[in-house]
């Protein structure tokens, strides 16, 4: 996964974070970056939190390739955010 452009924008409808599955709601301050992933491209939207954690990855691990939902698991097994939880659990 490249990314291609980072963003911040303000949501007007709710969106799933990419890295945790965790629905953004409409009206706050996140993340988007635009993505090219073999031929196709994509965008995602990251959650404040996970937009913190992931500020925290070297270059190296940014340019991993993270799978929807993905990124929580990775935090959770780096002990970045060991309680990281995925979908509507309380982190
Ligand atoms: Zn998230």
């Amino acid at each position: 996964m490249r990314v291609i452009s980072f963003k911040k924008v303000k949501t007007r409808k709710s969106h799933q974070c990419w890295g945790c599955t965790k629905e953004i709601p409409i009206g706050i301050e996140v993340d988007r970056t635009i993505n090219i992933d073999g031929n196709s491209i994509g965008t995602a939207y990251w959650c404040p939190q996970c937009a913190v954690l992931w500020g925290k990855l070297s270059m190296e691990d940014q340019s991993d390739v993270f799978t929807f939902g993905e990124f929580a698991q990775y935090c959770k097994d780096t002990g970045l955010a060991p309680l990281m939880g995925r979908g509507n659990e309380k982190v």
